[in-house]
This record gives C-alpha cells, sequence and structure tokens, in this order.
C-alpha cells in the first residue's frame, strides 16, 4: 500500500507550515515532511536553521543563492525502520539497537513511492 499520509514524529518543528528536522550528528540533514515546491522549501529550510541553530544557508551548507539551494534538494520517500535490514536480527545488532532506542529512525534513499513510504524533501549541507 501507498500512504501518503505523514507521520506525527518527535522532533519536527513547524517552519512557514512545514514540519522540519535536523538528522546526522552535526544536523547537516535537514528533512522537511511532504514534497513542497522548491521556493517554499528554501523559506521554510531557512527559517528552520535560523531558528534552531542561529545558522544561514550559506554558514550552514555553503549555500549562498535560493538557486544553489534550489538545485541541492532531493525529493525522497521515506519509510520508518524498526531493524537495520542488513543483520540477520539474531545477534545483538548495534544498528538494531540504535533503532530500537531512538523514537524513530528513517531511511529517505527512495526515488520512488515505496510501501508504507511518506514524502520527504531533503537538503543535505
Ligand atoms: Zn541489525
Amino acid at each position: 500500500m501507498i500512504t501518503t499520509e505523514l507521520p506525527d514524529l518527535d522532533g519536527f518543528v513547524e517552519h512557514h507550515g512545514i514540519r522540519i528536522t535536523a538528522l546526522g550528528d552535526d544536523g547537516e540533514v535537514l528533512v522537511a515532511l511532504g514534497h513542497h515546491k522548491p521556493r517554499t522549501a528554501v523559506i521554510a529550510f531557512r527559517a528552520a536553521l535560523h531558528d534552531r541553530f542561529g545558522s544561514t544557508l550559506a554558514d550552514w551548507g555553503d549555500f549562498h543563492t535560493p538557486r544553489d539551494v534550489e538545485e541541492a534538494l532531493r525529493l525522497r520517500w521515506a519509510v520508518l525502520l524498526t531493524a537495520c535490514g542488513t543483520c540477520d536480527g539474531v545477534r545483538d545488532c548495534w544498528a538494531c539497537r540504535d533503532i530500537r532506542d531512538a523514537s524513530w529512525w528513517m531511511d529517505y534513499a527512495a526515488t520512488e513511492p515505496v510501501p508504507a513510504g511518506f514524502p520527504v524533501t531533503i537538503l543535505t549541507a
């Protein structure tokens, strides 16, 4: 089943009507729930960086024009994971443990709709 319903996940904060969070050890990946028009996404990501990190698109990702950002945006389909998917699930794999311990864990690599997937807009510094 393909669903486009957006999940309610801890850690996402709304900026200009778009729920956004930062992932990665240094917050180097911004994830917005939903697929958004480039101009809308740029405005929301800019606000998220300002509000959460006191940063700018230029400082965070070396993006100096809205066009730089628009070209870096990626529309993906995300799924929530409950296991790493690469181990045998029997041994106590560190990746599975991290996933279990987290509020949620997301794989956002898919470029096409996937079962139980939901749309996300990604910006990587
Ligand atoms: Zn595992």
